[in-house]
């Protein structure tokens, strides 16, 4: 067991020493043979989909954690981590459901856009652009994980306990799709964004779904203090992005706008893509580039306590 522990804390170690390093987003280390593997089975997909090379192998990766069917989750950081940097870091976050299929493309664009010529010396950009990967990797994706979970209804929220379980069998007539587990943060997807939320203190997180064709804000009310300046960039990104309708969409037990934008008051933005069409991935970026470009440079007045 002695023998284990130390076996694992070395592991740990060594896989943390990737993240506290100063970080460009591009051009990384040597890959490990586990995000190798990861890269060929994502190049297979963006074959499948003609959505051109990864060249996944380009990006620096941090990697901490697998799902628990042994998936690297795996995340990229533009910037260095500083007290300058710290006062405007956003967390981009896609493939939360892998059955959305634009919005793991979505990040891609992103990430492709951010290693060109952008400046980011008073700014973090931290992108986990497959939350997810066991249920878009597979032959039929799915909107659950590798167990079955739906990872946005598995946060533990301060509602989880009592109305999770209950929301789900009522409202949702135990649709499987929608399925919060058996108890919150039992998924490793979900710790993993809980855990990017809390090493990285963000502004604002970003995360994108489709198809219901919205975005959506969860965080600070307006009166807040730093709810002006949230409210500013909802409708900046709206306007960026040819008027894309503002909608107010309910949060649910266990979902990330209930545990970050409403109980952790970090303006959670999600933009919610017209729809999984593989085909449409490039108009949907060119609709949505100004917009993210905006919203990584908007900085929240006055700063987040
Ligand atoms: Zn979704």
């Amino acid at each position: 067991m002695k023998l284990f522990k130390s076996i694992y804390s070395l592991l740990f170690f060594s896989l943390s020493v990737g993240v506290s390093q100063a970080n460009t987003g591009i051009e990384g280390s040597q890959l490990s043979p586990q995000i190798s593997k990861f890269c060929e089975r994502l190049d297979q997909k963006f074959d499948q989909y003609k959505w051109g090379k990864t060249e996944c192998e380009r990006f620096k990766w941090n990697h901490v954690r697998n799902s628990n069917l042994g998936t690297p989750l795996i995340w990229t950081v533009f910037g260095e981590e500083n007290s300058k940097a710290a006062e405007n870091t956003t967390i981009v976050m896609c493939g939360i459901h892998g059955d959305e299929i634009t919005p793991v493309k979505f990040c891609w664009d992103l990430i492709n856009e951010l290693r060109d010529g952008h400046n980011f010396e008073d700014k973090l950009v931290v992108v986990a652009p497959l939350v997810a990967p066991d249920s878009f990797l597979i032959q039929s994706p799915t909107r659950t994980n590798g167990r079955g979970v739906d990872v946005n209804r598995n946060f533990p929220t301060k509602d989880w306990h009592k109305d999770a379980i209950k929301k789900w069998k009522s409202a949702h007539r135990s649709d499987l799709r929608k399925n919060p587990g058996k108890k919150p943060a039992s998924e490793q997807e979900t710790i993993f964004q809980m855990n990017l939320i809390i090493r990285y203190k963000p502004n604002k997180v970003i995360t994108v779904h489709a198809p219901l064709s919205l975005l959506d804000y969860d965080g600070p009310t307006w009166s807040a203090k730093n709810g002006d300046s949230a409210k500013l960039l909802l409708h900046q990104m709206s306007e960026k992005s040819s008027g894309y309708k503002i909608s107010s969409y309910p949060v649910f037990p266990g979902s990330l706008g209930n545990w970050a934008g409403k109980e952790r008051h970090i303006p959670t933005y999600t933009i919610e893509l017209p729809n999984s069409d593989y085909h449409k991935t490039n108009q949907f970026w060119n609709l949505f580039k100004e917009s993210m470009v905006y919203a990584i440079n908007h900085k929240m007045v006055p700063p987040i306590d």
